[in-house]
């Protein structure tokens, strides 16, 4: 992508934070028979996470993408 502060081609670097979906499959999971240790998976799924995409050079944020 071009990023737009340094009008540099860069590859956008991707950070995964915990998103909304995250704590959803979380409770879901929960609620539907909580096994020892079972609702701290979806913190480990990178899928589940919405992504925020950052310029690698001026740390600008290019966009977040959320999974819901
Ligand atoms: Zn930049």
């Amino acid at each position: 992508v071009v990023c737009p502060e340094c009008h540099q081609t860069v590859l956008s670097k991707v950070d995964y934070s915990s998103g909304l979906l995250t704590y959803l499959f979380c409770g879901g999971l929960f609620f539907c028979g909580f096994v020892l240790g079972c609702c701290l998976i979806p913190f480990c799924v990178d899928r589940l996470k919405d992504a925020k995409h950052t310029c690698p050079t001026c740390k600008t944020a290019l966009g977040v993408y959320k999974r819901l």
